[in-house]
């Protein structure tokens, strides 16, 4: 065979680089929640950020304010998502741990995460290592032992500290419906 024709049929025969999935994700943007990198709690013009509860990003705002003055930057992995972004990281999942049992403890559906609701945050490692010591005085606490990055708003917690950790989210009665 041609040169030439030996090399279009590589090409066409070449299996897919990319998962579907990454794909769909770059389909699913910022305005389904998709999160840039170096997106911090101030980005105002980002639905992840724009359509989190208005009292956790308030009390987000007044930890990263209060975090810089120790030069800690607060940023944002994740924040509010739309149910298509969520099912989307769903699915992910369980291809990733191989079950929808043990794609649970990580990743909520969309009916019943928080990050749907807009009540839920993941933030970056600095702010996460802030958070872990200040995050109450805040109403800001980590829901998750297996999860140091998600955090919630919690309004007693400045009186009556953070509640008790649940293992992982497939533990949380909310997940349960
Ligand atoms: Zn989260």
């Amino acid at each position: 065979m041609p040169d030439s024709e030996r090399v279009r049929t590589t090409v066409r025969d070449a299996p897919v680089q990319a998962p579907p999935s990454r794909a769909v994700r770059r389909g699913l943007g910022t305005a389904h929640g998709a999160v840039p990198a170096s997106t911090t709690v101030f980005d105002d013009e980002l639905p992840a950020v724009a359509n989190l509860d208005p009292d956790l990003l308030d009390a987000l705002r007044r930890a990263a304010i209060d975090a810089a003055d120790d030069g800690v930057e607060f940023s944002v992995n994740g924040g509010w998502r739309s149910p298509e972004y969520q099912n989307q990281l769903l699915r992910e999942a369980i291809a990733k741990y191989g079950s929808a049992e043990e794609a649970a403890r990580w990743v909520a559906t969309a009916d019943t995460s928080a990050h749907v609701a807009g009540t839920a945050v993941d933030v970056g490692f600095a702010a996460r290592a802030w958070l872990s010591e200040h995050g109450a005085g805040y109403g800001l606490c980590q829901i998750y032992r297996n999860e140091p990055w998600h955090y919630e708003l919690r309004p007693e917690a400045p009186e009556c500290g953070c509640p008790p950790q649940y293992a992982d989210p497939s533990h949380d009665p909310r997940t349960r419906r």
